[in-house]
């Protein structure tokens, strides 16, 4: 039989679970990886996350003709409607059955159902697995058959189900000999950006190497410092993480090398950083279970009660909110944290707690609007990941901290970044500042802004090299109004 593989969210020719399923049931395997539409129409014409999966595809190409061993094999890439296009290659290529991996996001599994649909029409099959997550659905369940909603029992329970079994690569080199030279039409090189339509981004300038190549070199740089990340993790201005999180995103890495590393470091007496690391992973499985199980949360708050509560709205709002996505609200570690998204499209996870917890708590700005605007921002956007750490930040979630528990911006800044070097290096114009004010630069005395050679200016006011923003929202202030407005859900429960 022939077999199609469809690449979606698993960019990589090891360790594949549809692959080697298709590769072992196959005599012939080809392997596809469409630009859908549906996806691509609505993004800018620019957008990192386009072109990283573009450079990609050009390695994964290679890394499928390296592994059947004969150059005609290779990726076949195509532009279209996933239910009309799927279908139509398969057709073409005389395929009974097409592979593909899970996908659990509700608007992947109505397309899925849609392909799927189509497939059947034409006597196709559509076979989907487990890839993307150690854990996944209904694995992982309480005593009670019910999916768990708070981390720390969903974590031991994950590790109590853990072996070597779930760890375990798909060994898809045992039948590469069934990679299929690719029909004479489709013997072409993936398509480069202006070929499907796009602009380059800076993706180049940022030290973010792409492909399976390129996570295994974050891989390799970060492996020595995973036994010491318990200790760097929450410093932005450290290397302290793995950066790996687009390549989770994209599969460009496979979930099993990485959770088998850890795994197995945090056996080991002098290695605390694999344990948090592992927990990390754990965190990135239960928020995916918890969009399977609750596909509500992309609209609603995962507490019902929550939905009570009255945001701000009108001119007043848009005009804190558009402070906020632009960096300029006043405080130095929100300002410099949305930088870093904004010009390299990833930040750091301390921050992204804090700039969320801000902009909720804060500026009183419904949740969704700071999840719709990192959704469009970070390369490594993942709707499960976003949602759950939104909801978290905004207490409307599962396992969300408590309402009442509201960051300082200024004791995170100076906890977090004390000497400043994170916010010196995406706000230069507070560079020479001295550290005991970089915190809230508001605090300067006309003396002091002098010798810094900064201007504060106020809302509205046009921003020079030199100037830096009043702060936007008193957060004694803000932190009353924060407390009265979530007092609607202690009255509803
Ligand atoms: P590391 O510290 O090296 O962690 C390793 C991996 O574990 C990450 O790559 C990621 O896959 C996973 N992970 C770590 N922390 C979390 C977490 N809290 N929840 C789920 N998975 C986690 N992560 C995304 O991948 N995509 C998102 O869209 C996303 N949005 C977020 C929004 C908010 C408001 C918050 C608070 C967190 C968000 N996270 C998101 C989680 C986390 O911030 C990032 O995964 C992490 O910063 C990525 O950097 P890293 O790969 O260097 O992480």
């Amino acid at each position: 039989p022939v077999g199609l593989v469809w690449l979606r969210r698993d960019l990589r020719a090891c360790d594949h679970a549809a692959l080697f399923h298709a590769l072992r049931s196959c005599a012939q395997v080809h392997c596809i990886f469409l630009f859908d539409q549906a996806i691509l129409a609505p993004l800018p014409r620019a957008d990192r996350r386009v072109e990283f999966i573009c450079d990609s595809l050009a390695s994964l190409d290679t890394a499928l003709r390296a592994l059947a061993g004969h150059p005609q094999a290779g990726l076949i890439v195509r532009q279209g409607l996933a239910e009309e296009e799927i279908p139509r290659l398969a057709q073409q290529l005389g395929a009974t059955a097409v592979f593909a991996n899970h996908d659990d996001e509700p608007q992947s599994l109505a397309r899925d159902a849609r392909v799927r649909a189509a497939l059947q029409a034409g006597g196709v099959a559509l076979h989907t697995f487990k890839d993307h997550v150690i854990f996944e659905r209904d694995e992982v369940l309480t005593l009670s058959g019910a999916p768990f909603s708070v981390f720390t029992p969903y974590k031991n329970a994950w590790l109590r189900k853990l072996n070597a079994f779930y760890l375990s690569a798909y060994p898809v080199e045992r039948y590469a000999q069934h990679l299929a030279p690719r029909p004479e039409s489709e013997c072409r090189p993936p398509p480069g950006l202006a070929d499907i339509g796009f602009a380059p981004t800076n993706l180049r300038q940022l030290a973010l190497p792409t492909g399976s190549e390129g996570a295994a070199r974050l891989l390799a740089d970060f492996a020595p410092r995973l036994a010491q990340y318990d200790q760097a993790r929450d410093f932005p201005a450290v290397k302290g993480p793995s950066y790996l999180s687009v390549h989770l995103r994209f599969g460009t890495v496979s979930i099993r090398e990485l959770a088998r590393l850890a795994w197995a470091q945090a056996q080991q007496p002098d290695s605390p950083g694999a344990a948090t690391w592992l927990s990390e992973l754990i965190w990135r499985d239960f928020y995916h279970q918890i969009l399977a199980h609750h596909p509500h949360v992309v609209r609603q708050s995962f507490k019902p009660a929550y939905d009570a509560i009255v945001w701000e709205s009108g001119a007043e709002a848009e005009r804190l909110f558009a402070a906020w996505c632009q960096g300029r609200t006043g405080y130095p570690l929100v300002d410099a944290a949305m930088a870093q998204l904004n010009q390299t499209g990833y930040m750091h996870n301390r921050l992204r707690m804090v700039v969320a917890s801000f902009l909720v708590k804060d500026l009183g700005i419904d949740w969704r609007w700071g999840e719709q605007y990192f959704a469009e921002q970070l390369n490594d956007f993942d709707l499960a990941a976003n949602n759950g750490g939104w909801q978290w930040a905004a207490s409307t979630g599962c396992d969300a901290q408590p309402y009442f528990r509201i960051f300082n911006p200024i004791s995170q800044s100076e906890k977090f970044d004390a000497a400043g070097r994170f916010i010196r290096r995406y706000l230069p114009q507070l560079a020479a500042l001295p550290d005991k004010l970089i915190h809230a630069p508001w605090k300067a005395g006309p003396l002091e802004l002098a010798a810094a050679g900064l201007e504060l200016v106020g809302a509205g006011e046009a921003m020079g090299p030199a100037s830096y923003p009043r702060p936007l929202v008193d957060h004694a202030q803000a932190r009353e109004r924060t407390l009265a407005r979530y007092a609607v859900v202690k009255a509803k429960a």
